[in-house]
C-alpha cells in the first residue's frame, strides 16, 4: 500500500541540493538524491549503486505506514526519518515527553500524600511540585543522555569509522523517545496495569534509543544496547543521588522499588 508518487518538499528536494547528503536505507551508502525529476512531472526513484535497490522507497509511503515501520524498530525506517527527511520536531517532542514524564510523577505524589492544609496552600504546593517533578525529569534525562555520549566517547577508536556527528545523534535520540507519550495514556486507562505498562514504556524507548544510535552511528546492536544501558545506569545512578539527599523524587526507579516491597 501507499501513495503515487514522492512527497517533494519533505526532504528530497532533488539533485540541486548539497551532495550526498541522502542515505541508502538499504545499505546506508551515501546518495545525492532520492529520485530524479524528468521533465513533465515524470519522476523516477533512484536506484543505489551499490545494493541494487531502491535509495529510499519510503518517500512513496503514506506516512502512516513510516510510523508503523519505525514502531517496529526497523532499520530502513530509521534512516529515512534520520538521514532522508528533514523532521525538526525533535525540541518540542522533548519539552512534551518532559511534561508528560512529570505529569505522570506529580499524579503519583497526589496520589500518595494526602495533607490537610488549607485549600491554597495545597494549590501552592502541587504547583511547586509539578514544576520540581519536572527539572528532576529533564536532569534525569540528561544523565541519560551523558551516560550514553560519554560511554560513545570512549568506545569511539573501535566504533568510528568517520568522525560522529553528536547533534544529529541528539536528534536522534530525542525523536526515537517519542514512545514516552504513551506514559499519559497508560496512566489514564490502564489503572491496575500502571506498573508493568510503565516497564514496558521504559524497555520500548530503550530499544528505540538503541536502534536510532545503531543507525546514526552504523554500529552493531551489542555497542547500541551497552551505550543505552550505560545511560541508564548513569541515570539510575542519579535518581540514587536525589533519593539520598532526601527529595520526594518519585521517579520510575523509585515507584519500582516501593511496589516491589
Ligand atoms: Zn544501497
Amino acid at each position: 500500500g501507499g501513495r503515487c508518487g514522492p512527497r517533494p518538499g519533505k526532504g528530497a528536494e532533488g539533485p540541486a541540493s548539497a551532495p550526498s547528503c541522502y542515505r541508502c536505507i538499504e545499505c546506508n551508502r551515501e546518495a545525492r538524491e532520492l529520485y530524479r525529476d524528468y521533465s513533465h512531472g515524470v519522476l523516477k526513484i533512484t536506484i543505489c549503486k551499490s545494493c541494487q535497490k531502491p535509495v529510499d522507497k519510503y518517500i512513496e509511503y503514506d506516512p502512516v505506514i513510516i510510523l508503523i515501520n519505525a514502531i517496529l524498530c526497523k532499520a530502513q525506517a530509521y534512516r529515512h526519518i534520520l538521514f532522508n527527511t528533514k523532521i525538526n520536531i525533535h525540541g518540542k517532542l522533548c519539552v512534551f515527553c518532559l511534561l508528560c514524564e512529570a505529569y505522570l510523577r506529580w499524579w503519583q505524589l497526589q496520589d500518595s500524600s494526602q495533607s490537610t492544609a488549607p485549600d491554597d496552600l495545597i494549590r501552592y504546593t502541587r504547583e511547586w511540585d509539578f514544576y520540581r517533578m519536572f527539572a528532576i525529569a529533564s536532569l534525569e534525562q540528561t544523565a541519560f543522555f551523558i551516560g550514553i555520549f560519554a560511554f560513545l566517547w570512549l568506545e569511539r577508536p573501535r566504533t568510528a569509522k568517520k568522525k560522529p556527528n553528536f547533534f544529529l545523534l541528539l536528534k536522534a535520540l530525542l525523536l526515537s523517545s517519542y514512545g514516552k507519550l504513551l506514559l499519559i495514556p497508560a496512566v489514564i486507562w490502564e489503572h491496575d496495569y500502571t506498573p508493568l505498562c510503565l516497564k514496558l514504556i521504559k524497555v520500548f524507548v530503550l530499544t528505540s534509543n538503541s536502534q536510532a544510535i545503531r543507525v546514526i552511528l552504523n554500529i552493531n546492536r551489542m555497542v547500541s544496547l551497552l551505550a543505552v544501558l550505560s545511560g541508564s545506569l548513569l541515570e539510575s545512578a542519579m535518581v540514587y543521588f536525589f533519593q539520598r539527599v532526601e527529595w520526594d523524587v518519585s521517579s520510575d526507579c523509585a515507584i519500582y522499588k516501593s511496589q516491589d516491597l
